[in-house]
């Protein structure tokens, strides 16, 4: 049966890559999704398994889901995203923090001498800062509401990276911006534990995203890729989508703080 029935999930960064793979599943599993971005079409499409937009892809499919504009490094927009889900669907269960900039932010790639300023301010807004107002307006609506059936008040998952556990080559800001997702991550589970909001982070490996290929292509070749990940390789973002499943649901009941490398071995 459904492992996500009768929660209401807000999924960031939903039109591309990760988070439309996640939107996709959590509808699958029963959940209601508001897909939040700052375009409700793909960015990439020519790699998307369809060109219909995330939300509309669900409703096709039989799922419910609607589509909210969202910029995530403003609180404006963190709150009317909120009201938004609790208008549509009467509550908030699930956020998942996946907005991100990502490889093309980063590009050409610098070590911490060459590191403009204004990537590193970017990197942070958009991929740590994001996280903080995140949690701020979920969890004060999930500290608002009744509790689920289960119990619980809410699950927030934090979509960090590999490169929070280690160090990448050539990427200070993103390395440093996932590091704060993910120790946000600890300190917010500890606080809410007691109110029963279980807060998890996810640091993917690579992922064969439609910008993963653009510009890793030119960097590395597919063996090293396969080396680094001994088991199957780089990933599919249906891979993390498949475990954010599992932290939003019952089956997570006593996981929270946590940081889980979901990377094919990478950082084994
Ligand atoms: P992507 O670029 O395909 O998708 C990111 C989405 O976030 C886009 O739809 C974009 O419009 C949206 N977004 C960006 N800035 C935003 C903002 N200010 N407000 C709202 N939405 C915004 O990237 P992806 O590869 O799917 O990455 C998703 C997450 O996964 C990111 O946090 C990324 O750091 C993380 N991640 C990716 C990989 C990988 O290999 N692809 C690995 C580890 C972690």
């Amino acid at each position: 049966s459904p492992r996500l029935e009768n929660k209401v999930s807000i999924v960031t960064g939903s039109s591309s890559g990760l988070g439309r793979a996640v939107a996709l599943r959590y509808a699958e599993e029963g959940a209601k999704v508001v897909c939040a971005d700052l375009k409700p079409s793909a960015r990439l499409p020519d790699l998307e398994d369809s060109n219909l937009e995330t939300h509309e892809l669900i409703k096709q499919n039989g799922g419910k889901a609607t589509f909210v504009k969202t910029d995530v490094t403003s609180s404006t927009d963190w709150k009317a995203l909120v009201e938004a889900a609790v208008k549509e669907y009467g509550r908030l269960d699930i956020l998942v923090n996946n907005a991100g900039v990502g490889l093309e932010a980063l590009r050409p790639p610098a070590q911490v001498h060459t590191t403009d300023e204004d990537l590193w301010d970017k990197t942070m807004l958009v991929n740590s800062k994001s996280v903080f107002l995140g949690c701020k307006y979920a969890i004060g609506q999930m500290l608002a509401q009744e509790p689920h059936s289960s119990g619980d008040r809410g699950w927030i998952i934090n979509i960090s990276s590999i490169m929070a556990l280690i160090g990448g080559p050539s990427n200070p800001s993103y390395c440093a911006s996932k590091g704060a997702v993910s120790s946000l991550t600890r300190q917010v589970a500890l606080d809410y534990a007691s109110s029963r909001i279980h807060v998890n982070a996810i640091c993917p490996g690579y992922i064969q995203t439609a910008i993963f290929k653009e510009t890793t292509a030119r960097e590395t070749t597919i063996e090293d890729l396969q080396r680094k990940h001994p088991f199957n390789g780089p990933g599919k973002p249906e891979d993390v989508a498949r475990f954010a499943v599992v932290l939003a649901s019952e089956d997570a009941c006593w996981v929270t703080g946590t940081s889980m490398a979901v990377d094919g071995g990478y950082t084994a």
